[in-house]
């Protein structure tokens, strides 16, 4: 007998029928449309997720770093001064503050959470030797970061406060959405996030109209106000394309649907994980599961274990900012880089079938923390 195929940990081309299809149609759409930059998708989809969230406003661009890097500028921060930034992020939030001109200052985390707590906000503001004004908040797989407390922490210092909700579409926070609850929210569409595009696409939302968010609207087309006058320094070229915009509004539709699925998933494998004695992450009740972590000092060989079993796993992530040489200096986070050792990422998607969850779940419960030799 032939082993059976991988579990892959993400295949984002495995759409279900019905989405397939309406992906297929709103692609034959845009082309038919002959309006393929800035038209009527575009507007649509912005009004639709804005509409989603609960955002007074929502501009879509190129991608989630784009969404970043955008949202870090169109504050009009002096240049340089520092933005808070979780050490355990992969990165994606000091790279966007290195490109707008700032300066990026690592965040340790919490053991238990994995995430930026307070304290560890205090900590990285006081040991700063630049002037912070800002604060980027990650909400990792699909869970929330206490970000109502960290809020209300940024508030009293007067920072601005971004989330990066690149694997975080549909989590709320109470009733309220992640993304609307700082100054600005940012998502991407990468095909493998829970709301995915046929390629690259992100969006920046306000909770609340502001001068700033029509500063994004000019800064994703050259900074132009009127056309052919730069009216705001920091402009790029980052549309979302038309095409993106169109498949977007089409899978928007199935998304809570699609995270239900998820959290669904997610239980099975954490009660598997649970069973042999591994911690896994995740609030049952609302998170959007982008992926299941489980933690434990032998990572590496419980991902051998899955290995052998044809289950993919991947870490998020396997290096904090100190140890990026491309960001120049950083602050060591000893916490965050004792956890990027001990966690592990399990397949965790809405397409997976009944029998791939069951064999990963499976082979979770059959993990032994013993020493295999
Ligand atoms: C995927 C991701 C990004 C980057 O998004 P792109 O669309 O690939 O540029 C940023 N932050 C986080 C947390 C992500 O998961």
């Amino acid at each position: 007998m032939s082993a059976p195929p991988p579990v892959p940990l993400a295949a984002p081309t495995r759409l279900w029928p019905d989405e397939a299809a309406a992906v297929r149609q709103a692609v034959a759409a845009v082309i038919d449309s002959e309006r393929w930059i800035l038209g009527p998708a575009v507007a649509g989809f912005e009004a639709a997720f804005a509409d989603y969230v609960g955002a007074a406003d929502c501009v879509g661009v190129a991608s989630g770093t784009d969404a970043l890097i955008l949202a870090l500028t169109c504050f009009d921060l002096p240049a340089a001064t520092g933005v808070l930034v979780p050490a355990n992020d992969g990165g994606f939030a000091a790279m966007a503050a290195l490109r707008a001109g700032l300066t990026p200052i690592a965040m340790d985390v919490e053991h238990r959470s994995l995430l930026p707590g307070i304290e560890n906000a205090e900590a990285a503001w006081r040991s700063s030797t630049h002037e912070v004004r800002a604060m980027v908040v990650t909400h990792p797989h699909g869970d929330a970061a206490p970000i109502f407390a960290l809020d209300a922490w940024r508030r009293e210092r007067g920072l601005v406060l971004i989330e990066d909700c690149a694997q975080a579409h549909g989590l709320r926070v109470g009733a309220q959405h992640v993304g609307t609850i700082g100054d600005a929210g940012t998502f991407s569409f990468y095909p493998t996030k829970n709301l995915g595009a046929v390629g690259d696409g992100g969006a920046v939302v306000f909770g609340q109209a502001s001068q700033a968010a029509e500063r994004a609207r000019v800064l994703r087309q050259y900074g132009w106000e009127p056309a052919y006058r730069i009216a705001y320094a920091g402009g790029l070229n980052s549309r979302l394309d038309e095409l993106q915009a169109a498949v977007l509004s089409a899978r928007l539709r199935f998304l809570d649907a699609r995270n239900q699925r998820r959290r669904q998933i997610a239980d099975h494998l954490r009660t598997a994980a649970q069973s042999a004695g591994l911690s896994a992450h995740g609030e049952p009740l609302t998170t959007v599961a982008h992926h299941l972590v489980v933690r434990t000092p032998q990572r590496d060989a419980l991902a051998g274990h899955l290995a052998d079993a044809g289950i993919q796993t991947a870490i998020h992530y396997p290096t904090v900012l100190s140890q990026m040489p491309g960001l120049g200096a950083m602050a060591e986070t000893p916490v965050a880089r004792t956890l990027s050792q001990e966690v592990l990422s399990l397949p965790c998607f809405p397409e997976l079938n009944d029998g791939e969850v069951e064999r990963v779940g499976a082979s979770l419960a059959a993990w032994s923390q013993e020493d295999p030799s």
